[in-house]
């Protein structure tokens, strides 16, 4: 275990879930947790995994100058299962039973001229509300305030299908901000950027999922494949679950 003294971050009021935040004291918040993990790790960024030769036990990965092959003995595999048949080598049958559905979405981060008053203490806002696209918004400056002083938005939109990213405009963003009542009539978005998410949320939808789920993991650990991580074991969990997932995998291999 990484030695780390924790900070907790309280909600005076203990309402909502997640009241309580442990956080490493160092400053850095849970990114400490990565930092120090990756001091004994050699770690390409920006590398695509692009084909894996489970037979050979061989991975290539890609970036935009180069192609790198690595060998390997176990090969832990964080990606997209859904999208596995499509870089491992070999035919796996057990893949292609298993049925792997999505909710994709938009994360809209935004930037506004003014936030009305009721909202200056919000850190998150959810949005049961079939009339409104988004399903969440997060307030950054209640967790870091902006160095300008502009009060900075990400908004969650989820759908399924297809949607055309083009008319999430700027026009579209400040209306249903208005609506919901975060943008007074004269106040607007300044800016905004959207990152697309593929499979954002997994759905499982095939009563036979885990059953099938478990013979795919044994047939690619017969092969030395080990799966972990929410899109790799294809389940809606958090990062606290991931991490849970993730150390209980790295036990068993020893
Ligand atoms: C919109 C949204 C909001 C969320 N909010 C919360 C929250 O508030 N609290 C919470 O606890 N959890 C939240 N989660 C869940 C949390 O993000 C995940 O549980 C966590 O990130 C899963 O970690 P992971 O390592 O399994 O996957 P990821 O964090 O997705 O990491 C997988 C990594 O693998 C890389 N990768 C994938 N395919 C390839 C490939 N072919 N080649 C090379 N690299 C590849 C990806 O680029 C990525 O860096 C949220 C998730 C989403 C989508």
């Amino acid at each position: 275990m990484i030695p780390f003294h924790y900070t907790s971050l309280r909600n005076p009021k203990g309402k909502g879930y997640n009241h309580t935040f442990l956080y490493p004291n160092t400053g850095l918040g849970s990114q400490e947790l990565v930092n120090q993990l990756a001091q004994k790790l050699e770690i390409y960024l920006e590398h695509r995994l692009i084909s894996l030769d489970t037979y050979d036990k061989i991975a290539r990965v890609q970036n935009q100058q180069e192609i790198l092959t690595i060998r390997y003995d176990r090969l832990i595999f964080t990606g997209s299962v859904a999208n596995l048949q499509k870089t491992i080598c070999e035919t796996v049958p057990e893949l292609q039973k298993v049925l792997f559905h999505s909710v994709k979405m938009f994360v809209i981060n935004v930037a506004l001229s003014n936030l009305a008053d009721k909202f200056k203490s919000t850190s998150w806002l959810y949005l049961p509300d079939s009339e409104i696209p988004f399903f969440r918004i997060g307030f950054y400056n209640r967790v870091q305030p902006s160095t300008n002083g502009k009060e900075i938005l990400y908004i969650e939109f989820s759908y399924s299908g297809n949607y055309d990213q083009s008319s999430i405009n700027k026009e579209f963003i400040e209306t249903y901000l208005k609506r919901i009542g975060i943008l007074e009539k004269s106040d607007s978005v300044l800016l905004y950027d959207i990152i697309p998410i593929g499979d954002a949320y997994p759905i499982i939808k095939d009563q036979e999922f885990e059953s099938k789920f478990e013979l795919l993991k044994q047939s690619l650990e017969k092969q030395d494949v080990y799966l972990t991580g929410r899109y790799a074991l294809w389940k809606w969990s958090g990062m606290l679950e991931t991490m849970i997932d993730a150390h209980e995998l790295a036990t068993k291999l020893g």
